[in-house]
């Protein structure tokens, strides 16, 4: 079995997955897809428009305006928001305009109700014949112009961004109502071992709950696949064959199992792999981190992580979510990193680490401590944490105040 590092391992799963293939959704179906097409923009705002409740008006006739001295201006058309005003001002008119509103032919400015002698605290007041102008004002305030916002042809999305609800309203602003996105990649999920009931059954002695279960599931679920939940198996070649041959029959895109993937005499889960597909089995640089396996059944991309609820986890940040979040179209598949300072010291074995840690700003630093032993059955160590402190390979100590990259969790 080879000794590989983390990046090593992590390149040869992710060369081995594509993005699935495209389809079109309304864009009311798109949160949280990826995009598969680069989106240009047209011109934002469409149309030169009032940024404010006012009066349009022609800059120069305001020049002298006043609290003192106000100017009068004959009020000639009144614009709603969704108008479409075909009017133009001539010297010494104003039109009545809402924000939004297009600004019309002949007007340079809008000057806010507020400045005017209009009276703006009742709604539904028919516009005035003529209004004061208190104040001056200069050309092309309040308005705002075709394309201040963006310019037309502009790449504004990109393939293999995954849609916010931001995203999505730009995409609205666009017009862009049916949206080119990868089809959601669906992830088979099996946990195995004699040992586990799932959490509905009454627990027999020397059993254990199934917890991976439910932890993958909902990482799956977070990064954007559909989950095929295939339960548990027995520690039985039959029983776990039965159960990838579903996950091949529901037209999996990968599967992943938990535990069985060890050398002991039960673990049948990879030579399961081997006789109907191909299997690499590697010895990881990483804590913590058993064996992993990686490979294909009947052609379908597999990942086998560690049974413990911990490593289960860890294994899945570090090798399942770049592999479904390239199986899923996204350009980039690395979680970002943060530093913090340590508010303890570390020792490490020399192995990758990835522990357990609460990080917390103090003094306008991000610094981070431990949650407690690292042991990888400790769940509960790894549901105080907010972060995995990531130790690089061949680093045995750290001192209190060193830096270190950290995910957040
Ligand atoms: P294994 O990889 O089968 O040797 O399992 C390693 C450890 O993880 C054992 O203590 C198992 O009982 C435990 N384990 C395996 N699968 C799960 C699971 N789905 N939920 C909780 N613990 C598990
Ligand atoms: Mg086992």
């Amino acid at each position: 079995m080879s000794l590989l590092s983390v990046q090593e391992a992590q390149e040869r799963i992710i060369h081995h997955f594509k993005p699935t293939e495209t389809e079109t959704l309304s864009l009311n179906q798109c949160a949280g897809r990826v995009l598969a097409a680069d989106i240009l923009s047209s011109d934002l705002p469409l149309f030169d428009n009032s940024s404010v409740d006012g009066f349009a008006v022609q800059a120069r006739d305001l020049v002298d305006a006043s609290a003192a001295s106000p100017r009068t201006l004959s009020v000639v058309a009144d614009i709603p928001a969704g108008s479409a005003p075909n009017i133009t001002l001539a010297p010494g008119q104003a039109a009545r305009i809402m924000t939004g509103a297009p600004i019309p032919k002949g007007a340079d400015a809008v000057i806010m109700v507020e400045d005017t002698d209009f009276d703006h605290g009742a709604s539904g007041l028919a516009a005035p014949e003529k209004v004061k102008a208190f104040k001056k004002i200069k050309s092309g305030e309040n308005i705002r112009t075709r394309g201040m916002d963006v310019k037309r042809g502009r790449k504004v999305l990109f393939a293999g961004h995954k849609l916010r609800p931001q995203d999505l309203g730009l995409l609205a602003m666009l017009g862009v109502a049916n949206v080119a996105v990868f089809r959601k990649p669906r992830v088979a999920l099996l946990s195995s071992g004699d040992e586990l009931t799932p959490v509905e059954l009454p627990l027999e002695p020397g059993k254990i709950r199934d917890t991976n279960s439910y932890t993958i599931a909902a990482l799956i679920a977070e990064a954007g696949c559909e989950v095929l939940p295939l339960g548990i198996a027995p520690d039985s070649r039959e029983v776990i064959q039965f159960l990838f041959d579903q996950a091949i029959g529901m037209n999996a895109d990968a599967i992943i199992s938990t535990a069985g993937v060890s050398v002991g005499a039960f673990d049948f889960v990879k030579d399961i792999i081997e006789s109907n597909g191909k299997l690499d089995f590697w010895r990881v640089n990483m804590r913590p981190g058993k064996p992993l396996a990686f490979g294909e059944y009947r052609g379908v991309r597999f990942i086998g992580l560690p049974g413990n609820p911990v490593s289960a986890f860890v294994g899945f940040e570090v090798f399942v979510r770049p592999a479904l979040g390239r199986l899923a179209g996204l350009k980039t598949v690395a979680r970002s990193k943060v530093k913090v300072r340590l508010a303890e010291a570390i020792e490490s074995d020399g192995r990758e680490s990835y522990l357990r840690a609460i990080v917390e700003e103090r003094d306008g630093v991000l610094s981070a401590k431990l949650t407690g032993h690292q042991g990888s059955g400790n769940l509960l160590s790894l549901v105080q944490a907010n972060a995995l402190l990531i130790v690089p390979a061949g680093v045995k100590s750290l001192a209190i105040g060193d830096q270190i990259d950290a995910w957040l969790i």
